[in-house]
């Protein structure tokens, strides 16, 4: 994924992570997941999630992967959004077992 395309789309991005846990099922059940299937939580919410959890979503596509059913929602290109999401705040970029933008 090209890191200039995710920064656009940060500043597109409006709402919130609810943390519902939805995309943290999507490839595989994310071993920090926590809680329950009714209350589910993250564990390293506050400790600086990876970069590509704190990316998510990245634009209306990611949406669609949890049926529309997330915090987030996009402003329309051209259109500025109201509350300008700040940049991935609280995110550890690339401290995964694996970078995220691979050089
Ligand atoms: S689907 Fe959206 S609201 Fe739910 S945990 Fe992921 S980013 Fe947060």
């Amino acid at each position: 994924m090209n890191p200039a395309y995710i920064q656009d789309q940060q500043q597109l991005r409006e709402g919130e992570c609810v943390r519902c846990g939805r995309c943290c099922r999507l490839v595989f059940r994310c071993p920090f997941l926590g809680g329950t299937e009714e209350n589910p939580t993250c564990l390293i919410y506050e400790r600086g999630r990876p970069f590509q959890c704190a990316a998510f979503p990245i634009d209306p596509r990611d949406l669609a992967d949890v049926d529309f059913q997330c915090g987030y929602h996009f402003a329309a290109p051209g259109e500025a959004p109201i509350t300008p999401t700040p940049p991935l705040a609280g995110s550890k970029p690339n401290n995964f077992p694996y970078p995220v933008f691979p050089a």
